[in-house]
């Protein structure tokens, strides 16, 4: 088929026409168990009753109207966001890449209305992902995404994930924050051990850096948590979140400690849809959902119960699943190295469970937070019944190979 589309994606060759609670239906009439959640995004599956009415409504009220007036339902997002975590000021953008652009925008112009200008330079880490602006290439680091793109955007020092030493000596007279996920999600779904994330923090306030996470992934309860950095006491002072902030509609935000958004002053930043009525009416609908009382406790015991099935997938198929990794609804199967991710991805197609490749040859299961225990359990089937087929299809090759 040839296509308009700019090719940058090698698409699987499956469209979606609709989709109801965990699962999707192609337009050959095939359900798909989603184990993806289009990436960490549909956070409340797909048709919510809560999601649909509410667009319904405010689509019929008001779309847009643009940040030169007030936005009610933008101030009671921003409230609630602010309430339920460490931050005191959010700033609404339409996808993570813009809420990290904020976030790094934010460190810079901080420590420049301290009257260090030159405390531009950001400390990340390898393996990141922060989004595919030049500016948020250049601070993911990873030279697939950078090359050909012209000079790199200057002011970003990588060092490697989880190497305190290395950190130490990248740290420099300009440096004014580091930046980190606390699980990179693209990266392969690695963990930052506890006892890293609190040296960040000390670091930061030792030598008066600002810390900012990028929860884009791991946020609004991905991890069982509203946020990852809640479940090791080390709190940034810098927080993007995307993806399944809006449950499918573009939407995402940059949050902040008064202190550290300072230098953020009337002119300094803007957008023009960002934070528009449709898209803060459905944040607060997918927070009136994530926030009920029991929500996140039941994502975390839906954690738990995934986490020990897919213990139990690896025992039984050792030659195919190298490592479980994750925390809460974001888990990362490493596959080995004999079989690609991409191969067991599609392989889980054929099963009807959908995965998404993550770089380290990981498949990540990024199910709906709506998701029941029985659609798990179906899942980690399925899951079983792809690793079976990839055995099958090496033996296969194998006695291929010796004839
Ligand atoms: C997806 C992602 C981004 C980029 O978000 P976009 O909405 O694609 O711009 C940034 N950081 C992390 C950790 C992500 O997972």
């Amino acid at each position: 088929m040839t296509s308009s589309l700019l090719q940058t994606y090698a698409r699987a060759n499956v469209a979606f026409e609709r989709g109801d609670g965990a699962w999707l239906t192609a337009t050959n009439g095939e359900r798909y168990l989603d184990f993806g959640g289009g990436i960490a995004v549909a956070s409340l599956g797909y048709s919510h009753p809560h999601l649909v009415k509410t667009l319904k409504e405010q689509g019929e009220k008001l779309w847009h109207s643009s940040n030169l007036f007030q936005i009610p339902d933008g101030e009671r997002l921003a409230a609630r966001l602010t309430e339920a975590t460490f931050a005191d000021v959010a700033f609404f953008t339409n996808s993570g890449a813009e809420a990290n652009e904020c976030a790094i925008k934010m460190a810079r112009k901080y420590h420049s209305a301290n009257g260090q200008p030159n405390r531009y330079r950001i400390v990340t880490f390898e393996g990141a992902f922060h989004g595919r602006t030049l500016a948020t290439i250049a601070a993911g680091g990873q030279q697939k995404y950078i090359e050909g793109f012209g000079p790199k955007v200057d002011g970003f020092d990588q060092v490697p994930f989880n190497d305190l030493d290395a950190l130490k000596k990248a740290i420099g007279p300009d440096t004014g924050a580091l930046m980190i996920e606390p699980i990179q999600g693209e990266g392969g779904l690695r963990s930052a051990p506890p006892a890293f994330l609190k040296a960040l923090r000390e670091l930061c306030d030792e030598r008066g850096m600002l810390l900012i996470y990028d929860e884009v992934q791991t946020g609004v309860g991905r991890t069982g948590a509203l946020y990852a950095y809640q479940l090791t006491g080390v709190t940034p002072d810098i927080m993007s979140t995307a993806k399944g902030i809006g449950g499918g509609f573009p939407l995402g935000a940059c949050l902040a400690t008064k202190e550290a958004a300072k230098g953020m002053t009337v002119g300094t930043h803007g957008t023009t849809y960002g934070g528009n009525p449709l898209a803060m009416a459905i944040g607060n609908a997918v927070l009136d959902v994530v926030l009920a009382p029991g929500f996140l406790d039941g994502v975390k015991k839906k954690g738990l119960l995934l986490r020990q099935r897919l213990a139990e997938l690896k025992d039984r198929h050792p030659t195919v699943i190298e490592d479980v990794r994750g925390e809460g609804l974001i888990m990362g199967l490493k596959i080995k190295a004999e079989t690609l991710n991409a191969a067991f991805a599609a392989a889980g197609r054929a099963e009807h469970v959908l995965t998404i490749p993550a770089g380290d040859n990981v498949v990540r299961l990024l199910p709906p937070l709506i998701i029941s225990e029985d659609e798990l359990a179906e899942g980690v089937r399925r899951l079983d019944a792809t690793c079976s087929r990839i055995e099958r299809e090496r033996a296969a090759a194998a006695e291929k190979g010796a004839a």
